[in-house]
C-alpha cells in the first residue's frame, strides 16, 4: 500500500502544510494513539473534490464539540483539503471520476503540545469498491447495550465519531470468522441499530407507496452523512421516509436493502444470516442519484 499524502495543520499553518507521511511526526505521547482520544471524518473524494464537505464539516464540529477539543475554520480545513487532494498520487476510476479516500483527524495530542489535526488522502481501496458491485454479507450482531440510553449522558459521547473504533473493528474481524462481510449491530430487544462503519437503509413497497426506513439517527447511532444525503434526495423524489423502529424481521421482508457509508456509498446487503435478500439494481442506482445531487 503506497503512503497517503499527509497536510497537518497547526496554529501557525492553520491553511495545512503538505508534510512527508513516510517520516515520524506523530509523538508516542499522542493521546490520539494512546487513548483514542479524538474525532475523525472518512470522506469520498471524485475528481479531486470532497462530495458532502459541509455535511461531514457539521458533524466534525458536533464531535469536537462533544470532546472538547479546538476545532479547524472550514476555510482553514478546505484549503488544507485542496492541498493534499492537488498534490495525491492518481486514485482508482469509476463511474464518478477518480476515487481518493479522505480523512481529517483531530487528535488531543501530546499533554505538552496540546490538540493538533491532519488531513490525509489516498486511493479508494478496491475492497470496498467491489462492495458496491457485489453487495455484502451482514450478520445481526448485539451491542450490549442500547445505545440511546447513553444519549441523556454527554460524556459517554453519544453520535461523536471518535477514534475509538477498537469495536468496531473488532465485530468486522469477528464477522469475517464466520465467512461474512458485514455486522449490523442490534439492541437487546433486536431493534436494529447500524453497521460497524455504516448506516442501514431498506426500501418497502407499501401498495402504492414507496418508503425508504432508517434506524432513527439521533438514538445514540452515529447520524450518516450518506443515510441523510439519500433521503433528502429520495424526499424530494416523492419518496416516503420512515425512522424505524426496525427488527429483523423487516429487514427479511424488505424490498431492499443497503449498507450506506461516505465512501463505500450504497453496499446492498445480498444475506442477512445467512438468508438471501431480495436485491434491486435499478432501485441501487435510482438512490446512487440521490446521493449524487446531495
Ligand atoms: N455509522 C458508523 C458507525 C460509521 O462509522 C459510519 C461511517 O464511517 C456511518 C454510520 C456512515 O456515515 P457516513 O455516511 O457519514 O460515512
Amino acid at each position: 500500500m503506497s503512503t497517503p499524502t499527509l497536510v497537518m495543520l497547526k496554529s501557525d499553518q492553520p491553511r495545512g502544510q503538505l508534510m512527508d507521511a513516510s517520516q515520524p511526526l506523530i509523538m508516542i505521547e499522542d493521546q490520539g494513539l494512546t487513548r483514542g482520544d479524538g474525532v475523525f471524518e472518512t470522506m469520498l473524494a471524485a475528481n479531486r473534490k470532497v462530495r458532502k464537505f459541509p455535511a461531514h464539516y457539521a458533524r466534525l464540529a458536533s464531535s469536537a464539540r462533544l470532546l472538547d477539543l479546538p476545532l479547524p475554520s472550514q476555510e482553514g480545513l478546505q484549503a488544507a483539503l485542496d492541498l493534499a487532494l492537488e498534490a495525491a498520487d492518481p486514485g482508482p476510476q469509476t463511474l464518478l471520476g477518480e476515487e481518493h479516500t479522505v480523512k481529517i483527524i483531530i487528535s488531543r495530542g501530546t499533554p505538552h503540545e496540546g490538540p493538533h489535526s491532519w488531513v490525509t488522502v489516498s486511493g479508494s481501496p478496491a475492497s470496498i469498491l467491489k462492495q458496491r458491485e457485489e453487495g455484502v454479507k451482514a450478520l445481526l450482531l448485539p451491542r450490549g447495550h442500547d445505545p440511546a440510553q447513553d444519549s441523556a449522558y454527554p460524556w459517554l459521547l453519544a453520535g461523536a465519531k471518535t477514534l475509538s473504533y477498537a469495536v468496531n473493528m473488532s465485530v468486522l474481524r469477528h464477522v469475517r470468522s464466520q465467512g461474512a462481510d458485514d455486522a449490523i449491530w442490534v439492541t437487546e430487544d433486536r431493534r436494529i441499530l447500524e453497521g460497524a462503519t455504516s448506516s442501514v437503509i431498506m426500501a418497502r413497497f407499501e401498495g402504492d407507496k414507496k418508503v425508504l426506513y432508517t434506524p432513527e439517527p439521533s438514538h445514540g447511532i452515529l447520524p450518516g452523512t450518506t443515510q441523510g444525503a439519500i433521503f433528502a434526495g429520495a424526499r424530494k423524489a416523492g419518496w416516503e421516509l420512515g425512522y424505524g423502529p426496525l427488527y429483523p424481521q423487516d429487514l427479511l421482508q424488505a424490498d431492499a436493502l443497503w449498507l450506506a457509508s461516505s465512501v463505500r456509498l450504497l453496499a446492498p446487503v445480498t444475506h442477512l444470516n445467512g438468508t438471501p435478500l431480495a436485491q434491486d439494481r435499478a432501485l441501487t442506482q435510482e438512490l446512487m442519484g440521490y446521493l449524487a445531487q446531495g
